[in-house]
This record gives C-alpha cells, sequence and structure tokens, in this order.
C-alpha cells in the first residue's frame, strides 16, 4: 500500500510502514534480523541536512539544486533527540556502526553534540563522517573530542582547476587538502579519501591522486559514478570501471589484492607491493555488492531507505512525532527490514539508471 507525499518538486512514494506484517518474535533466543536474502542490519547512514554548498556536477547539479531548488525547512529536519532514538533502536537491532552524512553535515549547526549525544547513549559505537571538508578544519578537533572514530574526505582532484569545476563552487583544492592534515593531527586519522572517478573529468589523475597518499597512512578510495538520485545525468560510458583504476595504478605501483577487513565491506583493498599503504576500490556499477550489503539510510527528514538507489523510503517521523512507542518504531524497523528484497546495482540498467530514484543528499551518501 503506498501512499503519496509532495517533497519540494518531487514526488516520493513512501510505503506505509504499518501495512507490513511483522513475523512473531522467536520465543526464547533472539536470533538476528535479517532480510528477505539473509541479510543483517549492520550499518546506519544518517543524513543530517539535505543542503549542501558544493555543486559536485554528479551529485548536486547547479541546474537543478539552483536558488529556486526548496530544500527541506528546518521543522522538517529530525531533532538530535529523534536521531538519537533512531539510532538506539537501530543498535538494539543490530546496529554496529554510524555514518553521518548528507548533505554536507558540517553544515548542520552543533554536529559535535549530536556526536557527543550519540556517543553517550551508545558507548563503544563505531561512528564515522563523511564530509567535502570545505569546514573540516576549524572543526576537526572538536568533532574528535565528541567522539567522532573516523572521516572520510570527499576529493575528486589534486589539480586546482578540475577540482573547482567538479564542485561547481569555485572552491580551491588546498583548503580540502588543509583540512585532510588538520583531521590527521586531530588523531582522526587515517583519513579515507573519497574520488569519484568519471571519465573524460578526472580519470587522467587517477594515478597523481594515488601517487599523493602513497605512504601517507591515508586511504584513498576510488568510487565508480554511480546513477544516484535522477538528476546526475548518468551514462555507462562515463564509468571508468575499477578494474581500470587497479590497472592503471598497479602500472605504475604494483598492487595485491588484500583481505576484507569484515564480510560486506564495501571498498575492496588493494595494498601497494612496497609497503606503501593500500587504496580500495569501491565498483557498485560493475561488481554489484549488493548481497552482502547491510546499510540502512535515515533521510534528513526521519524517513528509513534500505538501498541507496531506492525510489521510496518508510516514514518512520510518523511514529517519532505521533506519540509512536519505541516498541512501535522497533516493530516497524523490524517489518521494513525483514521485507526488504532491494538488489538494485545487480539488476540495474540504462533503463533503471532512469527511475525516480531519491537523491543521495537527500538520502546521506
Ligand atoms: N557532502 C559530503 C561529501 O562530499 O563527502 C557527504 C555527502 S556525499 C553525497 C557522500 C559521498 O558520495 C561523497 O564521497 C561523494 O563523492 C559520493 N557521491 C556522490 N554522488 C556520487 C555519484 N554519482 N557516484 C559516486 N559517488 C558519489
Amino acid at each position: 500500500m503506498l501512499r503519496t507525499m509532495a517533497l519540494r518538486d518531487t514526488i516520493i512514494p513512501i510505503a506505509d510502514v504499518r501495512s507490513l506484517a511483522i513475523p512473531a518474535p522467536h520465543p526464547g533466543i533472539s536470533p538476528a534480523l535479517t532480510d528477505t536474502r539473509r541479510r543483517t542490519l549492520r550499518d546506519l547512514r544518517i543524513s543530517v541536512t539535505d543542503r549542501c554548498n558544493f555543486r559536485c556536477t554528479y551529485c548536486m547539479p547547479k541546474e537543478v539544486f539552483d536558488a529556486d531548488y526548496a530544500f527541506l525547512p528546518h521543522e522538517a529536519l529530525l531533532s538530535f533527540e529523534e536521531i538519537v532514538r533512531v539510532a538506539t533502536i537501530a543498535h538494539g537491532l543490530g546496529m554496529e556502526k554510524i555514518r553521518l552524512t548528507g548533505g554536507e553535515p558540517l553544515l548542520r549547526r552543533g554536529l559535535e553534540d549530536l556526536i557527543a549525544k550519540l556517543t553517550t547513549a551508545l558507548p563503544g559505537i563505531d561512528i564515522a563522517l563523511t564530509t567535502n571538508g570545505s569546514a573540516l578544519k576549524a572543526k576537526a578537533r572538536a568533532l574528535k573530542a565528541a567522539g567522532l572514530k573516523r572521516i572520510t574526505v570527499s576529493l575528486d582532484s589534486l589539480n586546482d582547476a578540475t577540482f573547482r569545476r567538479m564542485n561547481d563552487v569555485d572552491f580551491p583544492v588546498a583548503k580540502v587538502l588543509d583540512a585532510i592534515d588538520a583531521a590527521a593531527e586531530a588523531g582522526l586519522g587515517p583519513v579515507k579519501i573519497n574520488m569519484v572517478v568519471k571519465r573524460g573529468v578526472n580519470d587522467h589523475e587517477i594515478v597523481d591522486v594515488a601517487r599523493h597518499f602513497r605512504g601517507s597512512g591515508h586511504i584513498v578510495r576510488f568510487i565508480e559514478f554511480m546513477d544516484v538520485g535522477a538528476t546526475n545525468g548518468w551514462r555507462m560510458d562515463d564509468v571508468i570501471p575499477s578494474a581500470e583504476v587497479v590497472r592503471r595504478i598497479g602500472a605504475k605501483f604494483p598492487l595485491v589484492v588484500a583481505d576484507p577487513h569484515y564480510t560486506g565491506e564495501v571498498a575492496e583493498r588493494w595494498k601497494y607491493v612496497d609497503g606503501a599503504g593500500e587504496i580500495g576500490v569501491i565498483s557498485s556499477v560493475t561488481e554489484a555488492f549488493c548481497s552482502t550489503c547491510t546499510r540502512a539510510r535515515l533521510s534528513t527528514d526521519g524517513q528509513l531507505f534500505t538501498c541507496l538507489f531506492a525510489e521510496k523510503g518508510y516514514d518512520l517521523k510518523q511514529f517519532l512525532r505521533g506519540g509512536g512507542s519505541n516498541d512501535d518504531i522497533r516493530n516497524a524497523m523490524t517489518g521494513i527490514w525483514q521485507h526488504r528484497a532491494d538488489r538494485y546495482s545487480e539488476i540495474r540498467t540504462a533503463e533503471t539508471a532512469k527511475a525516480r530514484k531519491v537523491e543521495m543528499s537527500f538520502i546521506g551518501g
């Protein structure tokens, strides 16, 4: 059963959580929560704002996210207390890792307070942040002090002209490089660095980026350009397969594949044979990893999504703001996860790429 809600200029169907039949719990031992493909819930990505100060052409193109674009009003955003409540319930269902993202998460005022609240409510939780780095230098120490464990900084080029062209707001690369140093100095290293590779735009810089961070302790992850959302004009021809990335870097600096840290790790790890560290490749397009996906996403306005490429989310805010109990929310999340059957990257075609998928800035990258 679907209802629809006008969200900005998009119509996003929201599945009615209450229509999901929730199997009765097993008596005695409580088995791990699994979906229809036996995947567990281990990671929660939380979009704390749908706004960003960059207009990366592959994510929030200027032509769409312009001055007239209707971002969510502040009252629609989940409060820090509401986020902590959902995260605590998710933790009870097996979730072990939180990633704060967006939009640009450091635009959300007091983000360090949210981190402190999460680490107080869930001591020992693995909490990470993905940021474009533009506001990181000034905030790195406060984030670390609040309990942030790990950080990922997006950096698509070392060349200032390419970088400014890709972020499309003329932001200089030097500031992001400074921010990466500041994060490491604050104790947030090794920093992970995300480079989205787009053919003909920055693929000629793959080896330069690898060379720059070799031996630094930081880990660059080369990400295949994905058909997230419905506005980035994705075409398969623009994707550089990860195998090609590994081949190009390996031709210069020999690489050997490394074991994953855990089952379901998104990035495939490759180590430099000479011991200068490692890189990762994220191949959602050419090597789908749906079968081991343990991620749920909480949108800025409190919908739960079980796939980055989803067209609909499940409205948890109706419980959060409608007097729902923790049991209500737990039952809803259990039902959503147990009904999960998505495997978008396994069935991607040029046609599916045109679907009205929810924007990544809204559900959290
Ligand atoms: N604003 C933050 C940032 O720039 O890191 C967090 C949000 S951003 C949506 C999260 C990550 O998604 C970034 O590393 C970004 O490069 C990546 N991303 C966005 N659109 C993408 C696309 N079409 N294909 C692959 N990665 C993408």
